[in-house]
């Protein structure tokens, strides 16, 4: 059984699937220094993201290996009527296709993880699904997805209750739920979805920083001086945390962290807080670390898999989104999760501390 931060003692497991991608990238290089620190990105632990049914059997493959040093990462992502706020993972289930998420992805990765007792995994449940559901209910797809993100959540959250694992629920960045206005309601949906799969013992609290990002405790903040900023006082992670956690405990869940610090290495990038699409000229942030040096933060961890697109650029596509094509997202992009060589070598080049 895991007690307390899973990652105080264990280390974020470097998947081979990453790893992989990793390694084609840096030996497609011609710069033979970048190629170097590429290659090093490979032994870099992250999250391994399954967000198909196909790719449930990835996992096996992936993690029967991993040390009784390390802890494994897996982003649950296969909710119906995915991303309703937006078209750039918009996911292969369709809204009313619960019951096929139940039984034909959460089931079969409750078997297949109940096959690596020994194994610790850490587990960020469904990347801004319950957010959407807080800012977004305005918009027709956000209405009409909202009961099966609240169910499917509920669900993952009671069955993938195993002694093996710890859960975090995605909770979107600062920007998105740190406004003063959306904390008290966000804090609200997410005990909900916790309350609703009987207070399972192995959810620690929340993911943030995946998809949108910021630094973790850049003072003043990137935004801090916005004719918006009063509104917001959680204008960095660090920030948003402290102001979150306290939310989510009273209303009636667990309020530790981990923050995706991915991609965050660079600030100053985006034209506003809310651009998510590739942005332009973003570097390597902190290796993943238990050693937080905040009691809420179980650990900065690397969930998404940086050089893996946010979404097409391509404006015929069917998924296309307007926010892929702003000023200051990388273009050519191709769909999101596919591997963007060019966005790779500039994250790699980018990276705070350096490789
Ligand atoms: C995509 C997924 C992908 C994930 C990690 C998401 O934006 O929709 O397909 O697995 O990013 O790269």
């Amino acid at each position: 059984t895991l007690s307390g931060n899973p990652f105080a003692s264990r280390t974020l497991y470097a998947n081979p699937f990453y790893a992989s991608e990793v390694k084609s990238a840096a030996a497609a290089m011609t710069d033979t220094a970048l190629a170097a620190s590429a290659a090093k990105v490979a032994d870099v632990g992250s999250f391994l993201w399954i967000d198909t049914r196909s790719k449930i059997s990835v996992i096996e493959e992936n993690l029967s290996n991993v040390p009784c040093t390390h802890i494994a990462g897996l982003v649950i992502y296969d909710l119906p009527g995915r991303d309703c706020a937006a078209k750039a993972s918009n996911g292969e289930l369709a809204v009313g296709d619960l019951p096929v998420y139940k039984s034909e992805y959460i089931d079969p990765i409750v078997t297949i993880l109940k096959k690596f007792p020994n194994t610790a995994f850490a587990l960020v449940i469904e990347p801004d699904s319950l957010p959407n559901l807080v800012t977004n209910i305005d918009k027709q797809a956000c209405k009409d997805s909202a009961s099966g993100y609240r169910d499917g959540v509920a669900y993952a959250l009671k069955q993938l209750n195993l002694p093996n694992i710890a859960m975090y629920i995605d909770a979107g960045h600062g920007g998105w739920l740190g406004w003063n206005d959306n904390l008290k309601p966000g804090a609200k949906e997410l005990a909900n979805a916790y309350k609703a799969a009987g207070s399972p013992k192995t959810v620690r609290g929340v993911a943030t920083n995946v998809a949108g990002w910021n630094a973790y405790d850049l003072s003043p903040g990137e935004f801090s001086k916005a004719t918006d900023a009063q509104w917001n006082k959680a204008q960095n992670e660090k920030e948003y945390i402290a102001l979150f956690s306290p939310e989510l405990k009273s209303a009636g869940m667990p309020g530790q962290a981990i923050i995706d610090t991915g991609r965050n290495a660079v600030t100053g990038l985006r034209k506003e807080w809310g651009n998510w699409c590739n942005v332009r000229g973003a570097g390597f942030g902190v290796r993943p670390t238990g050693s937080t040096g905040n009691s809420l933060v179980d650990a900065f961890v690397w969930v998404k898999p940086g050089g893996e697109s946010d979404g097409t650029s391509d404006t015929s596509a069917k998924r296309y989104d307007s926010f892929c094509g702003k000023e200051d997202a990388f273009k050519p992009s191709p769909e999101a999760g596919q591997w963007n060589q060019a966005y790779f070598e500039d994250l790699v080049k980018n990276a705070k501390p350096a490789f």
